[in-house]
Formats: C-alpha cells, sequence, structure tokens
C-alpha cells in the first residue's frame, strides 16, 4: 500500500473535517428554517462564508489548492459564496414569516452539489499526486517517466536538441547506512535529493529512480553540453556535504552515467546503456561520470 506523508495525511483528515462541518452547518440551517429560529452569524451575516468553518479552513489552505488547481480553487469561493447567499435569503425570509423562493432554494442545491463535487475532486488529485511522489524525499517516482520520456523526446527533436537519460547513485551509501544507522540513512538522502533539485534546470525533470538512484532527463545541444551537464550534477553534489547529528559534515559524492535516447529506442533500452556507463564510472574510481557509446 502507498505510504503518504504526515502532511498529506493531515491534509486528507481537514477536507473530510471540513466537509463533514458543512454538513453539519446545512443541517443546523434546516432546524433554524423549520423550527423558525434565528442561526447564526455563520448564516445571516453578509460574510458569513468566511466565518463558517470550512471558510476559514479554506482560506489557511488556499495555497494548497492553488498550486493543485487554480480555477477549480477560484471555482470553490465562488460557489461556496454563493450557497451562503442562497441561504440567506432563504433564511430571512422564513424568519420574516414569508415563504422562501424557489429560485434561492435551487441556487443552493445547485451551490452545495458542485462545492461538494469540486471538494471530491481535490481529494482524488491530493491522492493521485501523492502517490505520484516519493514521501521521503518529495521527488516523483519513476510512474510518470516513460510519459515524460517521450513529450521531452519529441521536444528535444523539434528543438534540434539531443536528449539525455542521466542515472545517478550515491557512492558507498551503503557505508553511511552501516556507520550512522538507517534513519540517518534517510536523512541524508533528502539532503542529496535538495541538492539534485537546487542544481537541476526547471526544463531537466529530476526523479527518484530507486532506493539510492536518481534520474535527470536532459536536453543537450551537443556531447560537450551534456558532459557539463553531469559535471554539474556532480561537483553540486561534492560540495555539498551532508550535516549529522553530532554537528559533523558527511562528504558525498555521486557517480553518473548518461546515454543520449537514440531515434525509436525505447526507455529501457536507454536507462540499460547510461547503467552500464554508470557501472563504469564505479570500476573507474567514482566520482565522476561517463558518457555511454551508441
Ligand atoms: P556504490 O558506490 O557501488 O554504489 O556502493 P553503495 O554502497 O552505494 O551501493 P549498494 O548498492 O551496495 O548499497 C546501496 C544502499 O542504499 C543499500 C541500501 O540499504 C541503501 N538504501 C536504499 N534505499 C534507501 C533508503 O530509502 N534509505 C536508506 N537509509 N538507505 C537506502
Ligand atoms: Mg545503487
Ligand atoms: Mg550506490
Amino acid at each position: 500500500m502507498t505510504e503518504f506523508t504526515p502532511e498529506i495525511n493531515q491534509f486528507v483528515a481537514e477536507l473530510d473535517a471540513a466537509v463533514e462541518a458543512h454538513m453539519d452547518w446545512t443541517r443546523r440551517v434546516l432546524r433554524c428554517t423549520v423550527l423558525q429560529v434565528a442561526p447564526g452569524d455563520d448564516v445571516m451575516a453578509p460574510d458569513a462564508h468566511t466565518l463558517c468553518r470550512f471558510g476559514g479552513w479554506f482560506r489557511s489552505q488556499r495555497d494548497h489548492f492553488e498550486a493543485l488547481d487554480s480555477l477549480s480553487t477560484q471555482r470553490i469561493e465562488a460557489v461556496h459564496q454563493a450557497m451562503h447567499d442562497a441561504i440567506r435569503e432563504i433564511c430571512g425570509n422564513v424568519l420574516a414569516g414569508r415563504p422562501g423562493r424557489m429560485t434561492d432554494l435551487q441556487a443552493f442545491e445547485l451551490a452545495q452539489g458542485e462545492l461538494l463535487a469540486l471538494l471530491a475532486r481535490f481529494k482524488t488529485l491530493v491522492l493521485a499526486h501523492a502517490a505520484r511522489h516519493d514521501a521521503l524525499t518529495g521527488l516523483p517516482l519513476r510512474h510518470g517517466l516513460e510519459h515524460d520520456f517521450g513529450q521531452l523526446r519529441k521536444e528535444a527533436a523539434r528543438a534540434g536538441l539531443r536528449l539525455y537519460v542521466v542515472m545517478i547513485d550515491i557512492d558507498r551509501f551503503k557505508r553511511v547506512n552501516d556507520t550512522w544507522g538507517h534513519p540517518v540513512g534517510d536523512t541524508v538522502l533528502r539532503h542529496l535529493a535538495d541538492t539534485l533539485r537546487q542544481c537541476v534546470r526547471g526544463n531537466e525533470p529530476l526523479y527518484r529512480f530507486g532506493g539510492e538512484e536518481f534520474l535527470v532527463l536532459a536536453q543537450c545541444r551537443t556531447v560537450e553540453a551534456a558532459g557539463q551537464t553531469a559535471e554539474r550534477i556532480v561537483s553540486a553534489v561534492r560540495a555539498a556535504p551532508a550535516p549529522l547529528p553530532d554537528g559533523g559534515m558527511l562528504p558525498l559524492t555521486v557517480t553518473a552515467g548518461l546515454a543520449e535516447a537514440a531515434e525509436g529506442e525505447t526507455l529501457t533500452a536507454v536507462i540499460g546503456r547510461a547503467d552500464a556507463a554508470l557501472y563504469q564510472g564505479k570500476q573507474a574510481g567514482r566520482d565522476r561520470w561517463v558518457i555511454a557509446g551508441h
């Protein structure tokens, strides 16, 4: 089963709680309408949509929602407000002894239906995003690699560039675990992932490929440029030792193997050649990069 980060579990639990709070609010409104008693500020105030529990939670999480889907985030805001506006009208009429209007009731039902559907969609989005990302480092896992490889290969061809698969493997990582224990090993992995994240460019997707292996897709104009990309990665890791629990710094190195995707070559085949180049780099003494020949 997929293991999610505590942040994701908390977000989903809060989303469920906010939906439940909204249903409580609806039940309260119904009781007040039927029994003809004033329902309170989070129903009658002009800014009721900012006073209800769901509204407060949504505002606090807005950035998170925006990052996932900006248009739907704005839609949630709009339908939530529309729902409150309709309910305020209905309650105002009923409490004044008049019947509520059908148009308000329909507006409320439509808005509530859309709000709940949007929230369910966000929950799916959050969980799908979490399943595609590594809980330890936050990097994408290899699931999307095949698709991204296909896309980037087309982009590179259109721009007259070559597409390289760069396999990166931490040197002597077993020793880190053996010396410092697995939890410190995990911290070191996270640190290394951050170093890599900072040194790759915006158009160079980075993945946690396996245990202590990472993969970068790099578009380069020449084989020399590919070498410079690899050198940038290897030297960034060398320049960024990992902090240890005893206050010391642990020097880290990686070995990288590169292979250019030949026309029509499968991702598996390119990865196989990048892996073989990586193995050569390990044999030659590690802390270096090697480019595979065709
Ligand atoms: P080499 O330079 O030849 O790559 O040596 P190495 O020790 O890095 O390679 P080896 O394949 O022998 O060991 C890799 C180690 O990485 C063994 C495994 O326990 C560790 N590892 C893999 N995934 C994780 C992880 O998620 N957390 C921790 N702490 N260790 C991991
Ligand atoms: Mg390895
Ligand atoms: Mg290794």
